[in-house]
């Protein structure tokens, strides 16, 4: 374990951040949140925002913007087409992750779907290091069948495995056996793996499916939502990463890949948007084809300018060492304590979150 993270005993750390603004909550009693959450049916889903004093559904959108990125706010060019906002976004994308084409999109989900669209026909199958909900729903709305090709431990809560991310090359060749690789559109990737509990894909992995999919003429399209993340515990746990920048990684981590879709709510530190990035310029064409039919013009897709510009901004932020460390600390700091307090979790802790083990700590609920 990293040793400049706050060990045994220690409350924090010194965070890369000063807060300057503040939002007031409601402070409620025991009894009112007892009966909240009774009103919601135990759904966390459906309990209403205002009534949730520390709120941990999700970290999804949920990012307090930076000062640069709120300023950026006020530089919004809302014009209908060829936002100047968007050739900042394209630039931050290309310079960060690297691929050649960028499609701007509502959300990740928007981009998931044009790329399925596009790639999948029916009777396809895709392979993928686990599934993300939106992700697998939309390769079979298009008609595919998600395979899981994620190794055995990823599967395991208990496990402490560095990458349990990592594709299973055997479960990935039995595939292609079965199925042929004109079979397969694409194999589906995620940097880091939410379904997994936050697990990352290291890049010797990586680099080995990139030569297995070159063999058969695969393509590579990832989900690069988390990839800051995964890119930070590739510079902790891989060996020989160790002090490279995350913004390199992130770089290397992405040139194994032919494309990308990503919510912005996450990594990028806005509370709205996404993109696709791809380097094929037929399937770039395509795209751009599709995003005006289901998201918008392709120098807006479905954003405001100035949600474009604070993106671009987020992006070139969250790519930052010191940022990125605090980030993914606060999750480990927090497992820790819950750990501490004995209740069972996913194991290692996540990027971005805290995976309770369910089935150890409520095993008398079927
Ligand atoms: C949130 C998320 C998505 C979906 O993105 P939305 O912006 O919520 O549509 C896809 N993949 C991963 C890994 C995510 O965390």
């Amino acid at each position: 374990m990293n040793p400049q993270w706050p060990g045994e005993g220690r409350r924090s750390w010194a965070e890369p951040f000063r807060i300057k603004v503040v939002e007031p909550v409601k402070m409620t009693t025991r009894e009112e949140r007892e009966a909240f959450i009774r009103e919601a049916g135990y759904n966390t889903f459906l309990l209403r925002s205002e009534d949730v004093y520390i709120d941990l559904l999700t970290d999804s959108g949920t990012s307090a913007m930076s000062d640069y990125q709120w300023a950026g706010l006020m530089l919004g060019d809302e014009a209908y087409a060829g936002s100047k906002n968007f050739y900042h976004l394209e630039a931050a994308i290309r310079d960060h992750y690297g691929y050649r084409h960028v499609i701007p999109t509502h959300q990740g989900r928007g981009a998931e779907h044009l790329i399925s669209k596009i790639l999948i026909k029916p009777g396809d199958f895709v392979p993928g290091n686990m599934y993300f909900t939106t992700t697998r729903l939309h390769q079979e709305l298009a008609g595919g069948t998600f395979v899981d090709v994620i190794i055995d431990e990823a599967h395991d809560p208990s496990s402490v495995h560095p990458f349990k991310g990592n594709v299973d090359l055997g479960k990935l060749e039995a595939l292609v056996r079965k199925v042929g690789a004109h079979g397969i559109p694409y194999v589906s990737l995620a940097a880091t793996v939410n379904m997994a509990g936050g697990q990352p894909i290291s890049l010797t992995n990586l680099r080995e499916v990139r030569a297995f999919c070159d063999q058969h003429g695969l393509r590579i399209i990832l989900d690069a939502t988390r990839a800051v993340e995964n890119a930070y515990f590739i510079q902790q746990r891989e060996p020989g990463e160790t002090g490279r920048p995350v913004k390199d990684i992130l770089r290397e981590l992405c040139s194994y890949t032919d494309g990308c879709t990503v919510s912005g709510k996450k990594d990028a530190l806005v509370n709205i948007g996404g993109w696709l990035a791809v380097n094929d310029d037929q399937v770039a064409e395509e795209t751009r084809n599709l995003v005006v039919v289901y998201e918008g013009l392709q120098t807006y897709g479905g954003m405001a300018g100035r949600d474009m510009e604070a993106m671009a901004r987020g992006i070139v932020e969250s790519v930052q060492d010191d940022h990125i460390r605090a980030r993914v600390g606060q999750v480990e700091y927090l497992g820790k304590k819950i750990e501490d307090a004995g209740v069972p979790i996913v194991k290692p802790i996540g990027g971005h979150a805290v995976y309770l083990d369910a089935k150890a700590f409520l095993p008398h609920i079927p």
